[in-house]
């Protein structure tokens, strides 16, 4: 529906190596023919589910094929100007740095290149604001996650403003919380701003618990933190009390059978609350779709009529990490862009 193209969007969660297209997989399949991958492994197609725990084997097939500074530059790259084909205005896009001893890539000129891949999109006039959230794996454990933070410091203050914060993902069943809060509280007090993975398995109340009372400026999925799928008042409390934004994405859940259905999908719980919901894609290379086919979903699943959807995309620039001034002149774009009548 071309409504949902046009609409001006704002995209706050996107893993870069889950944001891979189609067109670019081909495109890393040709420089590396000794790879011996199919396109089955790297993405989800439609009426497709996997487990969580399979969609984790699908990022490590990705990553084994993005392993050096030119892959990451064509593949930010192109990441960027799909979204931008998409409709989106503003992109906050996430990714781990890794090191890869073999192509001499570091985890410094890993993040380098993203940000160079931002740089060249602004060159050449691409429409779309894009900044840089540097990506813990929880799995790599204390130490990694306190290298990560340092590094996200450094870039946070060369970068001139495209590293906003920080991000922690990965595997949500391997290790805990409290081993990464020193990290946590460090990159808060230099700055950075925190979007944290939460409760998004059951049974990680503790866990959220405890990263609940940094207090997190946003959290990615949130799916088990409210009393009806067996998480408590006490963390919908900690969440409204302190306005933490959701970062809500219908199909990665849905294709990741944390949610049973889209009809069941937690967007509804906080939507109805009133609180700062935004619809994002998560991985819109593995789950195969994009940030207006989502929009369109939870329209259509929840009854929103344009009106809503629109008040809905706008809001979401509330939530964002730039500074106030991006802020304000993402409000104007969108006000020139709203149609006179829904
Ligand atoms: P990258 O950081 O390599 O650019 O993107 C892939 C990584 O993002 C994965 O290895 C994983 O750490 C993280 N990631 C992507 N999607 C999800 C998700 O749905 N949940 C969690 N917890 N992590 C994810």
């Amino acid at each position: 529906d071309v409504f949902y193209r046009e609409l001006p969007k704002v995209e706050l969660h996107a893993h870069l190596n889950g944001s891979v297209s189609y067109q670019t997989i081909e495109k890393l399949f040709s420089r590396k023919p000794h790879l011996n991958i199919e396109h089955s492994m790297t993405a989800i197609g439609k009426g497709q589910r996997r487990t969580l725990d399979e969609c984790f084997q699908v990022f490590k097939v990705i990553q084994q094929l993005v392993n050096t500074e030119e892959d990451i530059l064509m593949v930010a790259t192109d990441v960027i100007k799909e979204f931008a084909a998409d409709g989106v205005k503003y992109l906050e896009l996430r990714s781990t740095p890794r090191e890869e001893k073999d192509t001499g890539l570091t985890k410094k000129s890993y993040v380098e290149t993203c940000l160079k891949a931002i740089q060249q999109c602004k060159e050449e006039g691409v429409d779309i604001d894009v900044r840089f959230l540097v990506a813990i794996d929880r799995r790599n454990g204390t130490e990694v996650a306190m290298e990560t933070v340092k590094l996200a410091e450094e870039f946070m203050l060369s970068s001139d403003g495209l590293v906003v914060g920080l991000d922690l993902s990965g595997d949500p069943t391997v290790g805990h919380g409290k081993d990464l809060l020193p990290a946590l509280q460090r990159a808060k007090n230099c700055g950075l701003k925190l979007s944290l993975h939460l409760s998004e398995v059951p049974s990680q109340l503790e866990e959220s618990n405890l990263l609940l009372n940094l207090p997190p400026d946003r959290i990615g999925h949130g799916t088990f933190l409210h009393p009806e799928v067996g998480g408590s008042e006490g963390l919908v409390d900690k969440v409204v009390k302190n306005n933490i934004p959701l970062e809500l994405c219908l199909t990665s859940n849905v294709k990741g059978q944390t949610v049973p259905c889209y009809s069941k999908h937690h967007f509804n719980y906080w939507y109805q609350k009133g609180h700062p919901s935004v619809i994002c894609t998560d991985d819109k290379g593995v789950f195969s779709t994009d940030l207006s086919q989502e929009y369109q979903l939870a329209a259509s699943t929840f009854g929103l009529d344009r009106e809503a959807v629109w008040k809905l995309s706008r809001e979401a620039i509330d939530c964002i990490f730039a500074p106030d001034t991006v802020k304000q002149q993402l409000k104007q774009k969108w006000t020139d862009l709203q149609p006179q009548v829904f």
